[in-house]
């Protein structure tokens, strides 16, 4: 039951699902796993190139209208005019996935790090949900979805449960996510449920599709995963997948960890040089 008999439901067939950073990685995983349900796609993303192909890529595959549009969204007036052009492009958006994303250049910590990295981070993580959910959210809200009108979901990420000083800047917005989504779940309730995905170390264009790149950042910091293998998109697809159906539509202001067990039972990054 649940996630399995999801995987054959097409429980989204009539409703519309928005994705920012869906070019890629997690983003793509959803679009994929949304429009095989039935449901018809906005993809966003500041990739243009990789937005197109990913687009053609997923009608050709399912058959669904997926409509690219090209935004920045850590810019508001991009945002404005994306969401416009959303709404008018689908008759409903049922599924928000506030899910761009970047990294921090990985090393320096809160106190070295560059005001760049900072802002650039803060911008896109935080403020870039924020702006997208403020524009998307009026619309979700008249809709006429019964018992609920829309599903908000976010990726957060584990750095921001167990904050990791070799990424500050993304470890804070990260944490403000998990923070957003707790208020966004008050301020849109009883209409529209907000949930987060914490995702742990899944290799992808985050660190640029290199499994290398990422176990070299879990041996510096010492990770141990107690179900003993590196994530996979589809773990994280699987309970985004759970989150827009009508399984959990008693669930709102939440965040899944989905990282094997590393934040809550395993050894998380941890950087001290200390005997004892
Ligand atoms: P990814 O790089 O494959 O995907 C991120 C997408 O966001 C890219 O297509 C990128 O072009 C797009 N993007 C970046 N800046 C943007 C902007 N300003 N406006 C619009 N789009 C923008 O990486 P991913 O891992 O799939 O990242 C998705 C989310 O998952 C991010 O929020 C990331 O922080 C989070 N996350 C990833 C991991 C992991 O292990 N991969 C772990 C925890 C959290």
């Amino acid at each position: 039951m649940g996630v399995n008999r999801r995987m054959v439901e097409k429980f989204l067939e009539g409703k519309g699902a928005l994705i920012t950073g869906g070019a890629s990685g997690f983003g793509r995983g959803f679009a994929i796993a949304y429009a095989s349900r039935g449901a018809e796609l906005v993809l966003v993303d500041v990739n243009e190139q990789l937005l197109e192909e990913t687009s053609k890529k997923i009608t050709q595959e399912t058959g669904k209208k997926v409509i690219p549009i090209a935004c920045d969204v850590s810019k508001s007036d991009q945002v404005e005019a994306m969401a416009k052009q959303a709404f008018s492009e689908l008759d409903n958006i049922y599924i928000l996935n506030n899910n761009a994303g970047v990294g921090d250049p990985y090393g320096p910590d809160l106190l070295r790090l560059k005001e760049k990295y900072w802002d650039r981070l803060f911008n896109i993580n935080l403020k870039g949900q924020w702006l997208v959910s403020k524009s998307v959210c009026k619309g979700m809200k008249k809709q006429e979805f019964k018992p609920i009108s829309g599903k908000v979901i976010h990726t957060a990420s584990i750095a921001g449960m167990i904050v990791d000083n070799k990424i500050p800047a993304y470890s804070i917005c990260k944490a403000g996510v998990i923070a957003m989504t707790k208020l966004l779940a008050q301020s849109l309730a009883p209409k529209i449920t907000v949930n987060a995905i914490s995702p742990g170390y899944h290799v992808t264009g985050i660190y640029n599709n290199n499994e290398e790149a990422m176990l070299m950042t879990m041996e510096d910091g010492h990770v141990k995963t107690p179900l003993n293998r590196l994530g996979t998109v589809e773990d994280v697809v699987n309970v985004s997948v759970f989150l827009a159906s009508p399984d959990s539509d008693f669930i709102t202001g939440h965040n899944f960890p989905v990282d094997g067990g590393i934040a809550e039972v395993g050894v998380p990054a941890y950087y001290f040089k200390s005997d004892i």
